[in-house]
Order: C-alpha cells, then structure tokens, then sequence
C-alpha cells in the first residue's frame, strides 16, 4: 500500500541516519557528527528502556561520562544461593555504576546534537533503497496524526540502533528476525526510608535460584532514591511478574511504593552479520550484542556504536561496502571468546538447583572473585594473572565433576 510520503529536509541527503537513539545509536551519532559528518538521529521518544542501569568504570572513561550521571556506586555484590547461603564478592580498587536510562540516554543523545546531530522525534517505519546508493528512510513524527502523510529522509547509510526487536534489522539483514532472547521484567521502587539492617546501598544483590528464575538470575540493585528489582527468563509459561513480587517479600519490599513496571527482550547471541552488504549496519542490541549470562549491554551496546561509525566513516571514505563488516569483526575479536565461555556458564551453572548452589560457592573462591570483577571492570581477560586462570580452572573441573563438596 502507497502512503503519501513528505519530505522533511528539502533535499539534504544525511551522510548518515541513526535510527535509535540508545546508548549504541547516541553514541554512533556523537562519534559520527563530531568528526564533521551530517547524522541524523531519529528516536522514539517519551519511552524510558527497561533497564537495571548497572555499567563499568571503564564505560564512564572510555566515553566520556560525567560522574554525576551515577546515582549510585556500588562496592560490591552479594550472591545468594537457591539454599539462602550468602557470598559477598567486595570489588577492591573500582565499582559498579548505577544510572537511571531516562536522564542516561537523554544526556547522550543531548550530547550528540552539541556535537552537530539532527536530533528527531518519530518512529521509524521503513527503509528504502534509493538512487545513487542513498536509502530513503521513512518515519512517522512524534504527535503526527494516524492519516497523516509519513515523512522521508535520504541518507547515504543507515545505523539500525533501535534495540532488541529492530525494524531496521528485520527489514535489512536476514536472519534477524530468528534472534533468542531472554524476556527480563523489573519493578522499579521508592527506597523505603527505613529499612532493614543488613541493607546496604552501595551492594547489588543476585540470586541464583530455580523459584526466581529457571534460566537466568534476579537481581536488587540500589539507584540511590529507587531500586531496581528484577528477573529473567527465556521459559514463556515463567511468571516473570510473580518471582519479582515474591523476591520483593522475602526481602521486605512488597509495600515499597512501586514507580513503575516494565520488561523488554534482551538478545541472546550476536547476529551472524550486522550489515546488509550495502549501505545498513546494525549496532547494540539491535546486532544482537549484550553478554550472556550477566545480560550486560549497555557497555557492549556503546562500543558497538563506536565500532559502527568507525566502520562508516570508512565506509563513506571509500564507498566500498565489505568497510562496514569491520564493526562486527573488531567487536568479536575482542569480546567473541568472552561471549563463548559466558554462554557455556548460562547454560551449564543456571541449569538446575544443585548447580546454582555449587556455582555460589565457586563464587567465595578470592581468585574467581578477583578475576570476575576484573574482566567485568575492563573488559578484558586478565593475561596479567595466568597462575589465578589456572587455579580456576581447576576448581571450575572440580566443581564441574563433583569432586568438590557442595
Ligand atoms: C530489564 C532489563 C535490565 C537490564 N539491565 C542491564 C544492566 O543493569 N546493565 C546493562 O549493561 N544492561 C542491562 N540491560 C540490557 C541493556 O538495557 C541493553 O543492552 C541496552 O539498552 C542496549 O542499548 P541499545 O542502544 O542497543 O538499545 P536500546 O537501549 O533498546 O535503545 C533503542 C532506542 O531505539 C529507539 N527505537 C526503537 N524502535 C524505534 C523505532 N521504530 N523508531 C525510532 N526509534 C526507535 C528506542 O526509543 C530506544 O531509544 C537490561 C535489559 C533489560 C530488558
């Protein structure tokens, strides 16, 4: 079916048009506009993203975050066991930030627009190729009314950045639309003034247990006035809504003045290929990209950013199309190995009871716990300590063969 199609900047043709403005697509467009490129960036808006908002140091340094986007800094976790049996893993020498998306993804997006991006209110409806290489993206404003006519921009690439359930991917790369998810709900709360003694905001707790999450984990993570209180699964019989209300009373919280209820897919596996071999590159969750097991992708989803206005840029210098492959590349490269060894975890400690309640104990070990918080803080498997890799892989044989004690 035709609609009437409008145009909405003369006969401008973007050098890029970012559709998503999350912390992948904010970022591809603050990388792209500050080095001189013409981006616009299209977004949704009025929508805050589902999120438990935990990110590393290394995100705030290798992105430029002011620390007052932190509404908490956390010192450390504690695990709990399907058996109630609590680990504290302390962080020593760094922390865990808290940022709440609303103002988080505002900042970001804010900062591109500084930075010279043309920043749209709308959704994104459909993308076609055009003349010349160019693609004509077609959006509906923010507000317009239902019959009005959608509006078109031309651009000579297109950045898919709207998170989990893309469009851009489902219309542009094949496959995308096979991704597995895990469906994650939380409920976001006031922080009740009083409180019981052994609550700490500056410590998130994580619970491996079978009742909270067949698959995944739960979490409480303090963000200063609120918490965010949530669950995962990828079982669809799983009442994701009725683990969060009983974690909420074991732990007190079911009269904490609930601000809000929301949940969103987190993707499960990198797509076999972001781009479409001509002028679309899918960046964050969108690619497919968050880190299995923990179901971190905020970081992941901003270096993706990164890669893909690296791999633009290049791609527009040089008109040739393999330039866009590099953002998937570089990415896998680095963090590939790491996304293997966490999917094998997922799948093997989240398994059942028994394993969650070894897996909690692997996790009192000082060298697995140093080595977690580590490649969690840089992003990188520590080769500095090779004696502490091999010490852990030891006790994760003896715990995976049961050799150790339970
Ligand atoms: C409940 C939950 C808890 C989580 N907790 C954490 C955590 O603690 N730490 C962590 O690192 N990760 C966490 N994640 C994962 C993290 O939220 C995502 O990986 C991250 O937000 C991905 O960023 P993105 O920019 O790729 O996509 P998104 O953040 O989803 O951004 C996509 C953007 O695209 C826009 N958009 C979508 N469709 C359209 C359209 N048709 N037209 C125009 N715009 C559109 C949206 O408005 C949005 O702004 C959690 C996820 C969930 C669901």
């Amino acid at each position: 079916m035709s609609r009437e199609v409008v145009g909405m900047a003369g006969n401008e043709i973007f050098d890029v048009a970012v559709i998503g403005g999350g912390p992948s697509g904010a970022t591809a467009a603050n990388d792209l506009a500050r080095r001189g490129h013409s981006v616009l960036l299209l977004d949704k808006a009025g929508r805050i993203k589902p999120c438990g908002g935990a990110i590393p140091p290394k995100l705030v340094d290798d992105f430029g975050i002011p620390h007052d986007l932190l509404v908490a800094r956390i010192a450390g976790a504690r695990i709990i066991s399907p058996k109630n049996r609590c680990v504290d893993m302390p962080i020593e020498g760094g922390y865990v930030g808290m940022v709440d998306r609303d103002v988080f993804d505002e900042w970001l997006r804010r900062r591109a627009a500084i930075n010279g991006a043309q920043r749209v209110s709308g959704t994104f409806e459909r993308v076609l190729k055009g003349d010349g290489g160019t693609s004509t993206v077609h959006y509906r404003p923010k507000g317009a009314a239902p019959d009005a006519p959608v509006e078109a921009v031309r651009a000579r690439t297109v950045i898919g950045a709207d998170g989990a359930l893309s469009a851009v991917a489902r219309q542009c790369v094949k496959g995308a639309d096979r991704m597995p998810f895990v469906f994650a709900y939380h409920e976001i709360v006031r922080t009740p003034e009083t409180f019981d003694a052994s609550y700490d905001p500056t410590r998130c707790d994580v619970y491996y247990n079978g009742r909270m999450s067949p698959d995944f984990y739960s979490w409480i993570f303090p963000h200063g006035q609120t918490m965010s209180i949530g669950t995962g699964s990828a079982h669809k019989g799983f009442s994701l809504r009725g683990a969060v209300g009983d974690l909420r009373s074991i732990t007190g919280l079911d009269n904490a003045e609930t601000i809000r209820r929301e949940g969103a897919p987190i993707p499960l596996k990198p797509l076999g290929r972001w781009d479409d071999g001509r002028n679309v590159l899918l960046a964050g969750d969108a690619a497919g990209v968050v880190a299995p097991a923990s179901g971190e992708g905020i970081y992941y989803a901003m270096l993706g950013g990164r890669l893909a206005a690296d791999a633009t840029e290049e791609f527009l210098r040089s008109g040739d199309a393999r330039a866009l492959r590099q953002a998937r590349r570089r990415f896998m490269r680095v963090h590939g190995p790491v996304f293997w060894i966490l999917g094998i975890m997922q799948t093997y400690w989240y398994g059942n009871d028994d394993r969650r309640e070894r897996f909690v104990r692997i996790c009192n070990d000082r060298d697995v716990q140093t080595l977690t918080w580590d490649a969690y803080m840089n992003k990188e498997l520590v080769k500095a300590r090779p004696i502490a890799h091999v010490r852990i892989f030891f006790k994760n044989l003896a715990h995976l063969t049961g050799l150790a004690s339970a």
